[in-house]
């Protein structure tokens, strides 16, 4: 199983066509068996990789925070919510909120310190125990090499789906 970040990203530019075809031949794939191999890769590749030796989802991604999120992380912190919002949140035109920096100000030493209390959209990456895989293709190839779970997953899947790839 790859995890070596810099290998994973020479490979996927290798693979980029590759991929593009796999893309392809998934969306002509049953929606529920793909589902259920995703899930089944997912359990047993996500239980190999120890996502602290790699944080690289709170190292690079936006993530996105909701008023309610903000509302309990500011009292966990035991800070006032106009502290919590200057120090931490950019706000949009229409509401919305993300961190303001990147890498998230909580990842200490590769480990989350508010781990308990993370948002949603930490909890929910990388999404592979989500239903609908096939509808959710673009967000998969865009982090397939951020998150060495989603490499080996979709990797793994080319295989146990008998995916060939031809030449272009
Ligand atoms: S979820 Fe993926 S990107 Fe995030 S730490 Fe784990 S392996 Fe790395
Ligand atoms: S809150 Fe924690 S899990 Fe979420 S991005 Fe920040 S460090 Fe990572």
């Amino acid at each position: 199983m790859e995890i070596n970040l810099e290998i994973i990203a020479r490979i996927s530019e290798i693979k980029e066509n590759e991929n593009q075809q796999f893309i392809s031949f998934i969306k002509n794939q049953d929606s529920k068996e793909i589902d259920r191999l995703v899930f089944e890769l997912n359990k047993s590749i996500s239980v190999e990789i120890d996502c602290t030796q790699c944080a690289n989802c709170c190292k690079s991604l936006m993530i996105n925070v909701t008023d309610e999120e903000a509302n309990h992380l500011s009292n966990q912190i035991k800070q006032s919510r106009k502290i919590f919002d200057e120090k931490y949140l950019e706000k949009g035109n229409n509401g919305t909120m993300i961190m303001n920096t990147i890498p998230c100000h909580f990842l200490n030493d590769n480990k989350c310190l508010v781990y308990e209390h993370r948002f949603e959209g930490c909890k929910e990456f990388p999404g592979l125990h989500l239903p609908d895989f096939k509808k959710r293709l673009f967000t998969i190839f865009m982090h397939y090499q951020r998150c060495p779970i989603i490499f080996n997953v979709v990797e793994k899947l080319k295989l146990v789906t008998n995916f060939k790839k031809k030449n272009p």
